[in-house]
């Protein structure tokens, strides 16, 4: 099926900062596709409720006529930016990835009791609210070395790696300080320092890259220096990747895996994946094939009988 982007489809990229590479890359696709597209800090949006016609002002501005939002709401004010993307959804405005899909990825927590659930594999895992007691459940998760994580780390800052039962419980104890609670996790030793992350969108895989760490950190994220390639995924890599995002109802999604001697496991679920080290291990424009996605989305609500009887769109 052919893409129309006549009309000027409108688009709102709800974002803190349009500076990033994938933001960046964002906007100068939507301009290369002629959609018009505005970036969106979400902390200035105000919401207007009301029973009859929910409202969001930008700089005092209704962005009712909006047609689409792509929402790239990172940690800075967050629960702000699920706000304002919940009351995108309640003006029927599409939106690429649902506040559902959103909310479920980046609990770390929920998204273990999900992949549980659900059947797919991850590494074991325990979870406690209390240092005292977290420091009991290493036999549970295989003993020393093992992970251990901050519920709200990101970018890999809150992950560390405890050799013996001695460092697990002082790194326990001092994250204990911090009044999160804490994941305790099996450390994939045969994937040290490795990664692979798996690119989906709308139900298919559209690229896969394996990131290493440049040295002797365990950790393979991108923003501590690691390196991507691409890597040619096992089917089974494909099923489980395309079924956790099918189960975390998120149309666009970066799954992370780590290849372990007893198969493929699932590590986290990311609902809003970087684009830079994918476009750049599969030489590709993913930032136009998601464009391409919302617009024939938009396309499809929008040839619906019941579109044309909204007040809210
Ligand atoms: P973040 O969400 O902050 O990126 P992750 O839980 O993804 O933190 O961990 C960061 C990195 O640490 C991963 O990309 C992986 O390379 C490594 N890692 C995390 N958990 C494990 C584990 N259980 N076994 C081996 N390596 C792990």
């Amino acid at each position: 099926m052919s893409i129309s982007f006549e009309g000027m489809m409108k688009i709102g990229l709800l974002s803190k900062s349009s500076e990033n590479y994938s933001n960046s890359r964002i906007l100068e696709e939507a301009q290369n596709l002629g959609l018009d597209i505005i970036h969106i800090d979400y902390t200035n949006c105000d919401l207007i409720l009301n029973n009859e016609k929910p409202d969001i002002l930008y700089n005092g501005q209704s962005l009712s006529g909006l047609d689409a939002v792509i929402p790239r709401v990172g940690i800075y004010k967050s629960i702000y930016g699920m706000a304002v993307l919940r009351h995108f959804e309640a003006m029927h405005v599409y939106s690429l990835n649902s506040s559902l899909g959103i909310a479920r990825a980046r609990d770390k927590l929920r998204t273990l009791q999900i992949l549980s659930k659900k059947n797919l594999p991850f590494p074991n895992s325990a979870i406690s609210n209390d240092s005292l007691n977290a420091s009991k459940l290493l036999d549970k998760v295989g003993g020393t070395p093992v992970i251990i994580k901050l519920t709200e780390g990101l970018q890999g800052k809150g992950t560390v790696l405890a050799e013996t039962k001695q460092s697990a419980k002082s790194i326990i104890e001092a994250f204990g300080l911090t009044n999160t609670s804490l994941i305790l996790q099996e450390f994939i030793k045969e994937s040290i320092g490795t990664d692979v992350r798996v690119f989906i969108l709308n139900g298919k895989v559209i690229g896969s890259m394996i990131r290493s760490s440049n040295g002797e950190d365990f950790r393979s994220n991108l923003h501590l220096g690691g390196e991507a390639k691409k890597v040619k995924l096992t089917p089974r890599e494909r099923e489980i990747a395309v079924k956790a995002a099918k189960e975390f109802k998120l149309n666009v999604a970066g799954i992370d895996i780590l290849r372990s001697d007893n198969g493929s496991l699932i590590l986290e679920v990311n609902s809003c994946p970087g684009l830079e080290g994918i476009e750049k291990a599969m030489d590709k424009n993913i930032a136009r094939l998601i464009l391409e996605f919302v617009v024939s989305e938009v396309e499809k609500v929008k040839s619906k009988p019941s579109y044309h009887k909204r007040t809210h769109l």
